[in-house]
């Protein structure tokens, strides 16, 4: 029998449960990348997630040939590409990890039937979370949409069978990976330019690819985790694990990680952080459930009384949109972050609550634009947690924030940035300003800001205008 492993969010060759079941159930085992012509026409030509996966892709390759194998890769819709290739290739099968988004469903739907009807299996597995779809229920096998007593039910079902954080070994089969096709030619993976995009900053920030890349930093985080319950509400602190965009690729483990960071906490060594950082794994698990058992949510609002919300709309609305985007908003802190959005594709958790809160309820947008654009710039954009991220600023998801609270973006630039450090780091003329006036510029005379808009809404008047928006869901909350 042989089989083809289709890797998809899940770039590595440790750990890999499709990889590991192939090889346990397979004499020969191919492995396939598909750089999916339909999701990446549409992306601008310098996109740092194409570098990333272009880089990464490239480690998976050299990792597979060390152990006799080799990765194919092909610039193609999957749907045609996956039973065409395993045709090609005359395997029994294809197996893969499971993706939880409705279009993915769909699209491993479709591959299975045309894979069928030739005659060959698919088979796809649980990989990038710990707990899936309908794993984790509540007490009366209930689908939870509150996190805390999920998350309660989860940590209790990890104590229940730690055996699910077990490694799906590479090694004890690997001479069933089918050998590079001879005589190699030096060089099968296609460049970034035959893929048609060009090379983008991605290198120059020192983002760290790959397997190696999030090997290493979880390695720089492991001696921070401790303090993280503290620092990860700063954005000029190095608080969090910048490991997202390895949770959205797989290039790590999410079984060692957890596996870890368990041990660590048994030990009485992770102080308190490493159990608040095994919460924010968590969240990630309750989004791509919430994701899985309502896909409605994509586009829609969780709680659909909120579709009434009547948002700005016309030109006016398209330029504080535009102001928004660009960070020239005069609020510091949402500029500041909003540039370190542009400029790296990543985004500090504080800030992306603020400057979605302020999108959605200071300037009255609605909040499906703002996800819009944090999913095509954001380097780890996963669309569970952004969904769910942004259904939470606006009140209208699952345990989201109460549509009445509403951020003051100045006093949170007062307490999470107190000295202005994030804010002069990403707005240098702003840098000569005191600690004090640089989370209100438009306080001080004109000519100290000479490069700085003022205000495009006062917040206590757009707080006023938000909450009679809110008023048609008053009831239903
Ligand atoms: P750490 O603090 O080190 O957290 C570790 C990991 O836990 C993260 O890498 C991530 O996988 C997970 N995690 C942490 N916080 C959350 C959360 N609130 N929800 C779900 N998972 C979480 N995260 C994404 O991965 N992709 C997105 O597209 C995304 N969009 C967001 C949009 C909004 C409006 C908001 C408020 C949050 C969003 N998040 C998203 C969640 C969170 O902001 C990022 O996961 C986090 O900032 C990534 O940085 P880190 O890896 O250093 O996080």
């Amino acid at each position: 029998k042989s089989t083809l492993v289709w890797l998809r969010r899940d770039l590595r060759a440790f750990d890999h449960v499709a990889l590991h079941q192939a090889l346990q159930h397979s004499e020969r085992v191919y492995c396939v990348f598909i750089y999916d012509s339909t999701i990446l026409s549409v992306l601008p030509r310098q996109d740092r997630r194409v570098d990333f996966i272009h880089a990464s892709i490239a480690e998976v390759d050299a990792e597979l040939r060390q152990l006799g194998g080799y990765l194919i890769t092909r610039h193609a819709d999957p749907l045609q590409a996956i039973p065409q290739l395993a045709a090609e290739l005359g395997v029994d099968a294809v197996f893969c990890n499971h993706d939880y988004e409705p279009q993915a469903i769909a699209r491993d739907a479709a591959v299975q039937q045309a894979l069928q009807a030739a005659g060959r299996q698919f088979f796809s597995y649980k990989d990038q979370v710990i707990f899936e779809k309908s794993e984790v229920l509540s007490q009366t096998g209930g689908v939870f949409s509150v996190f805390t007593p999920y998350k309660n039910a989860w940590l209790k079902k990890l104590a229940a069978d730690p055996s699910v954080l077990a490694p799906y070994h590479i090694e004890p089969h690997a001479a069933r990976l089918a050998p590079p096709p001879s005589p190699s030619p030096d060089r099968q993976l296609p460049t970034l330019a035959e893929l048609g995009f060009e090379p983008s900053n991605l290198a120059s920030l020192q983002i760290p690819t790959g397997m190696s890349g999030a090997a290493s930093l979880f390695e720089q985080f492991l001696p921070r985790i401790a303090q993280y319950k503290d620092a990860r509400d700063f954005p000029a602190v190095k608080g969090p694990s910048y490991l997202s965009l390895h949770f959205r690729f797989g290039t790590l483990s999410v079984r060692h990680l957890v596996r870890t960071v368990v041990d660590l906490m048994e030990r009485g060594a992770g102080g308190e952080g490493a159990a608040v950082w095994l919460a924010e794994l968590i969240w990630r698990e309750f989004y791509a459930m919430i994701l899985y058992h309502h896909p409605y949510v994509v586009g829609g609002s969780f709680k659909p009384a909120y579709d009434a919300i009547e948002w700005e709309q016309g030109p006016h609305a398209d330029e504080l949109f535009a102001a928004w985007c660009a960070g020239r908003t005069g609020y510091p802190l949402v500029d500041a972050a909003m540039a370190q959005l542009n400029q790296t594709g990543y985004m500090h958790n504080r800030l992306r609550m603020v400057t979605a809160c302020f999108l959605i309820k200071d300037l009255g947008i609605d909040w499906r634009r703002g996800e819009a654009y944090f999913a095509l710039h954001l380097n780890d954009f996963d669309l569970a947690s952004n969904n769910g991220g942004w259904q939470w600023a606006s009140s209208s998801g699952c345990d989201a924030q109460p549509y009445f609270r509403i951020f003051n973006p100045i006093t949170q630039s007062e307490k999470f940035d107190a000295s202005g450090k994030f804010i002069r780091r990403y707005l240098p003329q702003l840098k000569s300003l005191s600690d004090k006036e640089i989370h209100a510029p438009w306080l001080v005379p004109r000519m100290l800001r000479p490069d700085y808009p003022e205000p495009i809404v006062m917040h206590d008047e757009a707080r006023k205008r938000t909450l009679e928006r809110y008023a048609v869901v008053k009831k239903t909350d």
